[in-house]
């Protein structure tokens, strides 16, 4: 039995999460999980799962929850947790940047780290590195393509046989429209994915693709890559979700439908494969896989991705910390489409990339960048 910890269970992907946790209950002891504001399920979860500790993120939630009826122990600074030897894996659901603490507190306290919160290694890429390097924890990842990438990695032997990536990318709701059209586009409308019912600023993230800026930097820490070693297609049905050139130039691929459970389901599992109730992928079910090249024109958020992870040092803190704040922004109807991705340029430009960034000066930098933005 794993002892797990579940941060962000109140979300998209924490939630998806949960329903493997049902599925196998022999194989997973909940001791901890983490909400920021959604008290009404957390008490559910409360109930359901029976966790030991539930932390509660948000300082007004945290108080609010201490006067409601739970079972669990309610902590308010739950990354104390992450290192004393009660955990052997935590999945980090979190959204944003706010994940890179917990990412660090695990992997120093020898706590393997099913990691969803690409944010995390976006910004703190080198430092988790460092981390890495001083621990015994993994890191595995979740997000659907690096998943895949880390699926067709398996037994492949030690040495570098990996020679580079191809990300695949749905195109997001509003691909193969000009952007005159996207231009006036709101929230409500990017938060209508075709394949994928994810949050809501992943979704976001889906339809400006900075999803795919952030997830070039993200496969760039998860498997040692250049940029240039890390390209991207669209394939607008998400069945093939990535695939991995090797130096032989055999290019391996992992398929199946757009569902986060499988990648959740070998995440959790790890290093072994268990048995699962998911639909396999069938032919019969769609007619034909199709790529294209992504617009850059329409879409410039993937290209400002490689310019971040190109200029390195702190670029990419800027990058995702004005992405965030931006996106904020989108989902409450203030700005538009194009403030998104024209104020994370116009930063980036502005930026002089600082080089190394230890934990605190990242933080400094964001809280720069939100005083400033937000
Ligand atoms: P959701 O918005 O659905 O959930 C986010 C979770 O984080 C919730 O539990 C929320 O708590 C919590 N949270 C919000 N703000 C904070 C904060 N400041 N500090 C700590 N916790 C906070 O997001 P998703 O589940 O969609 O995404 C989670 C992560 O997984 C993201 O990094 C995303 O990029 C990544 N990911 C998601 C995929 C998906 O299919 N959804 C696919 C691949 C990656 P509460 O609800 O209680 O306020
Ligand atoms: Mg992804």
């Amino acid at each position: 039995m794993k002892r797990l910890g579940i941060l962000g269970a109140t979300g998209s992907i924490g939630t998806q999460a949960l329903d493997i946790i049902r599925q196998h209950p022999k194989d997973f002891d909940l001791i901890l999980v983490s909400g920021h504001r959604n008290l009404k399920r957390l008490l559910q979860i409360d109930e359901a799962f029976r966790p030991q500790y539930i932390w509660i993120t948000d300082p007004e939630a945290y108080a609010h929850g201490k006067t409601m009826n739970f079972s669990a122990r309610l902590v308010q600074e739950g990354t104390d947790l992450l290192d004393a030897g009660e955990l052997d894996l935590v999945l980090n659901a979190m959204v944003g940047s706010a994940g890179l603490h917990p990412t660090l507190k695990a992997i120093e306290g020898q706590v393997d780290v099913a990691l969803a919160n690409k944010e995390s290694l976006v910004t703190g890429g080198a430092v988790i590195q460092k981390a890495l390097e001083k621990s015994t924890a993994r890191l595995i990842p979740v997000d659907s393509e690096h998943s895949a990438i880390f699926q067709c990695l398996q037994g492949l032997e030690e040495g570098r046989a990996l020679t580079g990536v191809i990300l695949t990318a749905s195109g997001g709701p509003f691909r193969g429209m000009k952007s005159a059209e996207v231009r006036g586009k709101k929230a409500k409308e990017a938060l209508k994915h075709p394949n994928w019912a994810m949050g809501r600023k992943i979704s976001i993230d889906s339809a400006t693709l900075v999803n795919k800026g952030l997830e070039v930097i993200e496969a760039k820490w998860l498997f040692d890559l250049s940029p240039e070693a890390i390209e991207v297609v669209v394939h607008p049905q998400s069945i093939i979700h990535s695939l991995v050139r090797l130096k032989d130039t055999a290019v391996l691929a992992q398929l199946g439908y757009p569902d986060m459970h499988l990648p959740l389901h070998y995440a959790l599992h790890y290093p072994e494969r268990r048995e699962s109730r998911l639909e396999s992928f069938s032919f019969d079910t769609i007619a034909s896989l199709t790529f294209e090249r992504v617009d850059d024109e329409v879409f410039p958020g993937l290209g400002l991705g490689y310019q971040a992870i190109s200029a390195g040092g702190s670029m990419p803190v800027v990058y995702n910390m004005v992405n965030e704040i931006m996106v904020a922004k989108y989902l409450r109807d203030e700005i538009s489409f194009y403030d998104i991705t024209d104020t994370i340029a116009r930063e980036m430009a502005r930026h002089t990339p600082e080089t190394p960034m230890d934990y605190f000066s990242i933080r400094e930098l964001e809280a720069r960048l939100k005083n400033r933005l937000e």
